[in-house]
């Protein structure tokens, strides 16, 4: 049997952990145990690619131990091996253009110069509209207790820098958005994984939370809807969750980036429970599609902003400034272009579910636009996904959103009605030709 890429790159991270932490020397073997019939081209370049960093790493010491203990993500791993002209139900952005209103409001900035650095924190008038729309929640913010960032991302980061110690364990719903651990190894912290289940439909659950608590737990990571499953919590887990954080003395990160992509209910911010034990990330990227206009923020307590601003001074002085203007016309102009992506994504997710009926087990996803079935055979995540994407079809390995997210893949819909068509067609050939 071949090596798997993954399994390759698997064993390469394992000798180079071990290698740093003085355990053992280098034994890596010769990437030729790939085979370039079944996994072509360049699934080998990469991992030649990736071997030759190990050993430049190794032979000199040169860069961080940080870094080493993890990859970059599976997801851009899975886009550079197809091959062009396939259809992309990879993505994690909304396929709709920004609302027009929202560029103009960017080209009016531009014309009025706002082209220099803004206050740190962000535009007053932005961190007001940031207030205001979490009034929606019950949530009620101060000045002090906003700070705008470079998408959701940044505001992750800074959360995760304000809080982790090292040594500190942050508890991450598995499998779960990629970016949980990466980060919380960047701050020193240590991921602790909270499986979520199908049988819960992947919801997070208190009790699971309570299992994995330690005296050294810093922090518990909760995303919903969540990415890559689509789930949404309940309020009386919600209501738990900030029950445990009270008890154990450690705070809760709210990723609520996919807040308004929900399909029934309304959405529920922990903040709105307990806002000293809660820090609130969010970003105007997928509520009015504008992934690449990198504009993101935190909501916590008065002290931690005070300490992220600390950090985000020193690493990007402040978002964008046209990003800012065009957020504050996104979250204050006219709500109808959001309801409409919605109802849409709702209309994909009907036909996505008809799609999987008899071909996989998939909980059906209540919000955000991704679905997380298993497909009835023994494959491994990645094979499933790289035979869709020789056979024409992108999707994300389960596996790259954490170890319990294997036997899955991470489907998403935010692709015209017709390319999802077209690619169920492909998916339904390949899992049934099995
Ligand atoms: N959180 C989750 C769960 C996500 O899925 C993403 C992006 O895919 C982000 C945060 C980051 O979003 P952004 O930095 O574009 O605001």
């Amino acid at each position: 049997m071949p090596e798997t890429s993954r399994e390759f790159l698997r064993r390469d991270q394992q000798h180079r952990r071990r290698y740093l932490r003085g355990l053992s020397p280098p034994r890596l073997k010769s990437p030729n145990i790939i085979n370039k019939q079944v996994y072509g081209h360049e699934t080998r370049r990469l991992a030649i690619q990736t071997l030759r960093h190990s050993i430049v790493v190794l032979e000199t010491g040169m860069w961080a131990e940080r870094t080493s203990h993890f990859s970059l993500s599976g997801i851009r791993e899975m886009f550079a091996l197809t091959k062009p002209g396939a259809i992309n139900l990879g993505l994690g952005q909304p396929d709709f253009d920004t609302p027009t209103h929202i560029k103009e409001a960017a080209k009016e900035a531009l014309d009025k110069g706002y082209t220099g650095y803004t206050p740190n924190k962000g535009f007053p008038e932005l961190i007001d509209a940031i207030a205001s729309y979490y009034e929606q929640y019950g949530v009620q913010a101060g000045q002090e207790q906003i700070i705008c960032t470079s998408g959701g991302s940044e505001a992750l980061h800074l959360a995760f820098e304000a809080l982790i110690n090292p040594g500190d364990e942050v508890i991450l719903p598995d499998p779960g958005f990629v970016a949980y651990a990466p980060l919380t190894h960047v701050a020193g912290g240590v991921p602790v994984s909270a499986r979520v289940s199908a049988d819960d439909d992947f919801r997070l659950q208190p009790d699971t939370v309570a299992d994995r608590i330690t005296d050294k737990t810093k922090a518990l990571v909760i995303n919903s809807p969540a990415n890559p499953t689509g789930a949404v919590q309940r309020h009386n887990e919600m209501r738990e969750f900030v029950e445990l954080a009270d008890d154990h003395n450690f705070y809760i990160i709210s990723d609520e980036v996919y807040d308004k992509i929900l399909y029934k209910g309304k959405h529920v911010s922990p903040a709105s429970i307990d806002p000293d034990r809660v820090i609130v990330v969010n970003s105007v990227s997928k509520t009015y599609a504008m992934t690449g206009w990198r504009l993101g923020y935190a909501i916590a307590p008065a002290a931690i902003v005070e300490e992220m601003l600390k950090v985000h001074q020193y690493i990007q002085a402040c978002a964008p400034s046209i990003s800012q203007k065009a957020a504050y016309a996104a979250l204050t102009g006219p709500q109808e272009s959001v309801r409409s992506m919605v109802d849409e994504f709702f209309a994909r997710r009907s036909a996505v579910m008809h799609h999987l009926k008899g071909i996989a087990d998939c909980v059906t996803p209540e919000g955000a636009f991704y679905v997380f079935p298993r497909f009835a055979t023994s494959d491994t995540s990645f094979d499933i996904t790289m035979r869709l994407a020789q056979a024409g079809v992108i999707v994300v390995p389960g596996s790259a959103f954490g170890r319990f997210g294997e036997g899955h893949v991470r489907i998403s819909y935010a692709a015209s009605q017709q390319s999802i068509d077209l690619a169920f067609q492909i998916i339904r050939e390949q899992v049934s030709a099995r």
